[in-house]
C-alpha cells in the first residue's frame, strides 16, 4: 500500500518545514512496486546531497570556457585558470582559512586525508578515535604499517561522555607526544562530535596538530579554521551540494609545502632530470594531472551558496527537520535511534536507528519500493563504532540538508508506522 503519511504520526501535526535551497531533482518522480509514481524523498544527503540548482546553473554557465589550465596560452586557458583559482580561494574562505593557509583541491575527503597522510613530518605519530569513518581511519593506519619503527597511528577508543572522552584525549596526549590528532567534525552515523575548540585547546596543549574530517560538518554548519584554530580541515564538493569529482584540503602551509606527493605527474614538479624531481610548492605539487577544473567552480560555488544564507539558518533548517524525526521515530514501536555520547551539542542532520527484530536492509528496501523513500543501512564505512554501539549487523540512518522539506521525514516516519504494524 502507498502510504503518504500514518495518522498515528506524532508528526502530523507539525507546520510544515519547506527546503531552504532549490536542489536539482527535488521533485523527480520514482516507481513504486504498486506501479505507482511518488516524488523521491531523499533523506541520504550524508552519503551525497543533491547539486543546488545554483551549482547546476554555473555549471552550465561555465562549461563553454572550458580548457586546460595552467599551462595554456590560449584565450579560454586563461580564463578556466582564473575561475579554477578563484574557486580556490572561495573555498578557502568558505572555511575561513587563515592568510598562510593552502587549499588543494582533492578528489574528496577520502583523498583529502590520504594526502595528509602522506605528507605528516617523519616519524610523527597520530592519534584518531575509534568513531571514525574508515576515510579518517585506514589513510592512518596505512601509512602506520608502513612506518618502519610501527606505532605511528594509536587507535583512542571513545568513553561514555564526551567528557570523558576529552579528558582520555588530554591524557594520552600528556603521555606521548604526537604530531596530529585528527577528528570527525560530525560522525556520518550519529551527527555528533566532539567539540572541536576543546579537541583543538587540548591538541596544541600538548603540541600537536589538528585535523578535522569536515565531510559532514562542513555542509551542514559551516567551519572556521581561523575561529577553532584546527589546523587542516578536509571535504567533500557531492556532499556539499556540488556534483562528484572534487573536494579539498585545507591548512597549514609548511607539511604540504615539503611532504613528498602520493601522486606524482605534470604540473606537480618544477623540475625534473634523470637523477632528481623537485616538487613544486604546494597546492600544486599536490594536484598532479589535469585537475577537476569544473567539479572546483561548481564547489565554489555551492560555498558561496551556502554563505550566503542568513546566519543560523542551515542550522535552523536541519535542526527543525532534525528534532522532528526523532520524535516521529520515538513513536514508533521498535524503532530505537542510535546515539553515542549523552552530552553531545546538537548533532547534525544525521540520524541512525535500529528497528527491533527487522532487518535494516529489508526496512530500507520496503522504505524505497513502498513509499520512494531513500535512506542508507548497513554499516556506513564505520565498522568499530557499529560495533560499540552494539549495531554490528547494521542499521538505518536518515539524512537531511538543504533541500529536505518536512513531508520526507513525515513520509518515513509514517512509512515505518506502517511497516511494524502490517509488515512488508
Ligand atoms: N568522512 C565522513 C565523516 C564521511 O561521512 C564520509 C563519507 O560518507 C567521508 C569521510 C568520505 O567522504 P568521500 O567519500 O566523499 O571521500
Amino acid at each position: 500500500a502507498v502510504s503518504s503519511g500514518s495518522p498515528a504520526s506524532a508528526t502530523a501535526a507539525l507546520a510544515p518545514v519547506e527546503p531552504l535551497l532549490p536542489v536539482v531533482g527535488g521533485t523527480t518522480t520514482v516507481p513504486l512496486v504498486d506501479g505507482t509514481q511518488r516524488v523521491y524523498a531523499n533523506l541520504d544527503y550524508a552519503a551525497s546531497a543533491p547539486a543546488l540548482q545554483a551549482v547546476a546553473d554555473r555549471v552550465t554557465e561555465v562549461l563553454p570556457l572550458y580548457a586546460s589550465v595552467h599551462r595554456g596560452a590560449g584565450y579560454l586557458s586563461q580564463v578556466s585558470t582564473a575561475l579554477y583559482e578563484s574557486a580556490r580561494q572561495t573555498i578557502a574562505r568558505f572555511v575561513d582559512a587563515r592568510e598562510d593557509d593552502v587549499a588543494v583541491v582533492t578528489r574528496n575527503t577520502t583523498d583529502a586525508l590520504n594526502l595528509l597522510a602522506g605528507v605528516i613530518p617523519a616519524g610523527g605519530r597520530v592519534l584518531v578515535l575509534d568513531l571514525e569513518h574508515h576515510a579518517n581511519l585506514l589513510p592512518w593506519l596505512r601509512t602506520s604499517d608502513r612506518h618502519a619503527h610501527g606505532h605511528r597511528t594509536t587507535i583512542l577508543p571513545i568513553a561514555a561522555t564526551v567528557a570523558a572522552t576529552l579528558e582520555s584525549l588530554a591524557a594520552e596526549l600528556a603521555a606521548n607526544p604526537y604530531a596530529l590528532v585528527t577528528v570527525s567534525g560530525a560522525s556520518n552515523v550519529t551527527g555528533e562530535a566532539l567539540p572541536v575548540e576543546r579537541v583543538v585547546e587540548i591538541a596544541h596543549a600538548a603540541g600537536a596538530r589538528v585535523a578535522v574530517d569536515g565531510a559532514q560538518l562542513v555542509p551542514h554548519r559551516g567551519f572556521s579554521l581561523a575561529a577553532t584554530g584546527a589546523d587542516y580541515v578536509a571535504f567533500s564538493g557531492h556532499k556539499t551540494y556540488a556534483p562528484f569529482g572534487a573536494g579539498a584540503l585545507v591548512g597549514r602551509r609548511d607539511w604540504l609545502d615539503s611532504g613528498t606527493p602520493y601522486l606524482a605527474g605534470g604540473g606537480a614538479v618544477r623540475d625534473v632530470r634523470a637523477d632528481r624531481t623537485v616538487w613544486q610548492p604546494a597546492p600544486a605539487r599536490h594536484e598532479a594531472g589535469s585537475p577537476n577544473v569544473v567539479g572546483a567552480i561548481a564547489l565554489a560555488e555551492a560555498c558561496d551558496a551556502l554563505a550566503a544564507l542568513p546566519a543560523g539558518a542551515l542550522a535552523a533548517h536541519e535542526s527543525a527537520l532534525r528534532s522532528r524525526l526523532v520524535e516521529g521515530l520515538e513513536q514508533v514501536p521498535g524503532v530505537q535511534v542510535v546515539r553515542i555520547w549523552p552530552d553531545a551539542d546538537e548533532p547534525v542532520g544525521v540520524v541512525t536507528f535500529t528497528v527491533a527484530d527487522h532487518n535494516p536492509g529489508l526496512v530500507a528496501a520496503y522504505l524505497a519500493a513502498e513509499h520512494g523513500i531513500g535512506v542508507r543501512d548497513g554499516r556506513f564505512c564505520a565498522h568499530p563504532l557499529l560495533s560499540r554501539l552494539g549495531a554490528s549487523e547494521g542499521a538505518i540512518r536518515a539524512s537531511v540538508g538543504v533541500g529536505t522539506p518536512s513531508e520526507a521525514v513525515d513520509r518515513l516516519v509514517g512509512a515505518l508506522h506502517a511497516y511494524v504494524a502490517d509488515g512488508p
